[in-house]
This record gives C-alpha cells, sequence and structure tokens, in this order.
C-alpha cells in the first residue's frame, strides 16, 4: 500500500535519509523544514502521514501536533513524533499533544516501515468514513460533532489480557482510576468476551503463556463484530520480530516492558480517540441513510430535507436583513389522476409536475417534495411580490401543456393551487409554512388553478 508521508525536520541530512529509506518503499515523500511549511501542506491535503521531528528552532513539533489536531482539515492526519530523546516524560507529551506513534533517531527502520504501514491503513479507513460522512453533510444533514476529538477519551471499558497475575494487576491499577478495566486471563474466553461484550480497547500481553496472543489478535480483527476494536500489545523488549508481525496482522499499538504508567494511559487516550472519532463518522454516515433526504419518485429533496434546512435559511435571511419567500404547490384533484388513468399515471404526472418546476427554479432556491401531490420552493432573497410572479408563471407552466401518461397515450389537463408567503421578523420559523400552507387553502377554496398570497 501507496501513502503519501510528509517528513519534517530541521535537519537537511535527517530529511534526506527518511526520504531516500521511505521511497525505498514505494511511498510518496513531502518535506518541509519546519513547522509553518509542514501546517500549510497538511492544510491543504497533500500528505497522508505526518513524520514530525520534536526539536525544531521557531515551532517545535510538540506546538507543529497541537496545531494540527485541532484544526478541521487536519485533525484525522495519522502524526508519528520523531526525536533524539528516549525519555517517556517526551513520548508521553507527544502522545498528549495528539501524536498517534512516537520514534526515536536512530530510526529503526524496520519498525518505523511497519508503523508507516500500519497507520497508512488507518488513514485509509478513516478517509474513506470522511468522505461519506461528508457526502452527507453535503446533502443537508447538520455536523453534529464538536470538534473536540478528545471528548470520551477520558472514559472507557478496557479488555486486558494477561495470565500473568502480578503483571495484570500492576497494569489494571495504572488505569482502574480512569477506566473500567476487565482482566481476563484465559485467551480463548477473551476471545469470546471481545466478541459478546462491549469494550473500548482490548489490552493484550504478548507474553500469554498457554497462547499465541498473535492468534488472539488475528481473531479479533477477522471478526465482523470486532473489526474496528482497537488492539494495544504489551511486549517485552526482546520480542520485537513479534511485535511487527502483530502490527502486520492489524495490531494497532504497542508498548514494551517495563511499562510506563504515564505512557500507558497516553497510549490508551489515543486509541480511544481514535476509535471515537472513526464511530463518530460512522454514525454520520448511517444517519445519512436512515433520513434519506432525496426523494425516491422525483429525485427532490424531501421534507426532512427541508427541515434541516428551514431554520437555517430563515436564520440567514434575518442576519442579512433580506426577504425569504416560500410558494406550497397542491395539484388540483390529484386523486382523480389516481382514480381514473391508475397509480402508474399518477407517478408519471408527480415526475413531470417535478420536472416543469425544476424549470423555473433558480440557483439557491430549494425545491422539495412534501409528500403526496405537495411540493414546495424556497426562494431565499426573494420578495413576496417577486415570489408570486414566480408563482403565476409556474401555475401557468402546469396548466398550458397537457401532462402524458401511459407512454405518451393519454393527456392529461393538469392544474395547481399555489399558496405564497414571505417571512416576517420576530415569528417562529415554521411560522412562515403555517402562513403559505393557510394561503394554499385559500386558493382550493376560491376555485384551485390560481395564486393566493398571505396577508
Ligand atoms: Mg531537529
Amino acid at each position: 500500500m501507496s501513502a503519501r508521508i510528509l517528513v519534517v525536520d530541521d535537519n537537511p541530512a535527517n530529511r534526506k535519509l527518511l526520504e531516500a529509506r521511505l521511497t525505498a518503499e514505494y511511498f510518496e515523500v513531502v518535506s518541509a523544514s519546519g513547522g509553518f511549511e509542514a501546517l500549510e501542506i497538511c492544510e491543504q491535503g497533500r500528505c497522508d502521514i505526518v513524520l514530525l521531528d520534536v526539536m525544531m528552532p521557531g515551532m517545535d513539533g510538540f506546538e507543529v501536533c497541537r496545531r494540527l489536531k485541532a484544526g478541521t482539515r487536519t485533525a484525522h492526519l495519522p502524526v508519528v513524533m520523531v526525536t533524539a530523546l528516549d525519555q517517556p516524560a517526551d513520548r508521553v507529551r507527544g502522545l498528549d499533544a495528539g501524536a498517534d506513534d512516537f520514534i526515536t533517531k536512530p530510526i529503526d527502520e524496520v519498525h518505523l516501515i511497519a508503523r508507516v504501514r500500519s497507520l497508512a491503513r488507518l488513514k485509509m479507513v478513516i478517509d474513506e468514513l470522511r468522505q461519506r460522512a461528508a457526502a452527507a453533510v453535503a446533502l443537508g444533514m447538520p455536523e453534529r460533532f464538536d470538534g473536540d476529538k478528545l471528548q470520551g477519551a477520558d472514559r472507557g471499558r478496557l479488555l486486558l489480557v494477561e495470565d500473568r497475575a502480578s503483571s495484570a494487576y500492576r497494569l489494571q491499577e495504572a488505569l482502574a482510576p480512569r477506566f473500567e478495566v476487565v482482566v481476563e486471563a484465559n485467551a480463548q474466553e477473551a476471545m469470546f468476551r471481545a466478541a459478546e461484550e462491549a469494550f473500548d480497547v482490548v489490552i493484550v500481553s504478548l507474553g500469554l503463556r498457554d497462547f499465541d496472543a498473535l492468534r488472539l489478535a488475528g481473531h479479533i480483527r477477522a471478526l465482523e463484530r470486532t473489526r474496528h476494536l482497537p488492539i494495544l500489545m504489551i511486549a517485552d523488549l526482546d520480542d520485537r520480530p513479534r511485535v511487527l508481525r502483530g502490527l502486520e496482522l492489524g495490531v494497532n499499538d504497542w508498548l514494551s516492558r517495563p511499562v510506563d504508567r504515564n505512557e500507558l494511559l497516553a497510549r490508551v487516550r489515543t486509541q480511544l480517540r481514535l476509535k471515537r472519532y472513526a464511530e463518530h463518522l460512522r454514525q454520520q454516515v448511517e444517519q445519512s441513510i436512515e433520513l434519506a433526504l432525496v426523494d425516491p419518485l422525483t429525485g427532490l429533496n424531501n421534507r426532512r430535507f427541508l427541515e434541516n434546512q428551514l431554520n437555517g435559511l430563515i436564520e440567514t435571511a434575518k442576519r442579512e436583513r433580506q426577504p425569504l419567500a416560500l410558494l406550497v404547490f397542491d395539484i388540483d384533484h390529484f386523486k382523480k389522476v389516481n382514480d381514473t388513468y391508475g397509480h402508474d399515471a399518477g407517478d408519471d404526472v408527480l415526475k413531470a409536475f417535478a420536472d416543469r418546476l425544476r424549470a423555473i427554479v433558480r440557483r439557491g432556491d430549494l425545491l422539495c417534495r412534501m409528500g403526496g401531490e405537495e411540493f414546495l420552493i424556497l426562494m431565499p432573497n426573494v420578495s413576496g411580490a417577486v415570489a408570486t410572479k414566480v408563482a403565476e408563471r409556474a401555475r401557468k407552466a402546469i396548466e398550458e401543456v397537457p401532462f402524458l401518461v401511459q407512454n405518451g397515450a393519454e393527456s392529461i389537463v393538469v392544474t395547481t393551487s399555489i399558496g405564497v408567503a414571505e417571512r416576517r421578523d420576530g415569528v417562529d420559523p415554521a411560522e412562515i409554512y403555517h402562513r403559505a400552507d393557510k394561503a394554499l387553502y385559500q386558493a382550493k377554496s376560491d376555485g384551485r388553478n390560481r395564486v393566493a398570497v398571505a396577508a
């Protein structure tokens, strides 16, 4: 798998070295010599993963990382901090700034490539979710995420798989003040529990005595229900080859013994943060599917879409001191079309009716099918007087040309009644809809095929 890696380092020799190693593995490499340049490249979406030197003149790596994680367009980018300081305190500082991983100079090449590959995989999943969530937002779904990616990262239920009682005790003690920790000594049992119970992160000791911890990790990755469950491995220092194997299998992160308490907490928080973010994106995508903002028959937006948009558009009009008009349409005697020519003919009329209204609306107008034979046009920055003219034009466009049904075998004269209202200050946004509807009712009772304007 390839990805675009941004190498940020103030030292040209370091940049060249990393560039050569990554290019040899077929990654694309972009480089930056300082924080501001790096932020700009990330802003412009020109990279997938950031390798960030900590010690730089001007803005240091911690600050660059914090800014990346605070930006809406860059918060999802995986950041690996690179430093000469092999101090747990610095690792924790990096992870607290939002870094996804930490590697030390001199760089262990095999480890670096394994981490970059694993982050590239994660980035691909997040990218796809972001794309689908963005499509949902473009369709009018409210963006409800408050931008605080850390929210919820301080709570969680963890499954700790460890068969050495003393180690399990120490790990649990480190985690317990913040998290609910469930200890499971039996790996087989842990497989079932991971699938059946709700956990946020699984922490697995790589040194289980009677079971291959990597098999457990592989199993968790393979199951549909636990595919996205973050796995954190705890390894002995001499277990490097199996750590790399684990990362290949989809283990998200690892720590080596002796475990530093703060580093453990920071790495768990990082996994939780990523999990919450991915969950949020998935939820947004699911909501958009559930809400189905488009009417399948006419291809127009539906009532739900309008309800999502109405308040915002009225607020904008109010702020900009602009008028806003609403037209409500109802096809006259539509029931008769269905009764006389059948429901397929009724559908043909609805589709053609929608097309004629489409030909009338301007860019920026909102045309919806509200349900049944009722349609609506919301017109920002249009006065009631102008909207009334538009309504009259629409009424004529419907009446003048008969509608073809039954593959052109029949043609029917269709007419429509229209209610028009203009927004008023200081009233509930839904009020405009009620007044337009009342005007529509007036048009109907005045004999149909006409436009009535709300008082
Ligand atoms: Mg430096």
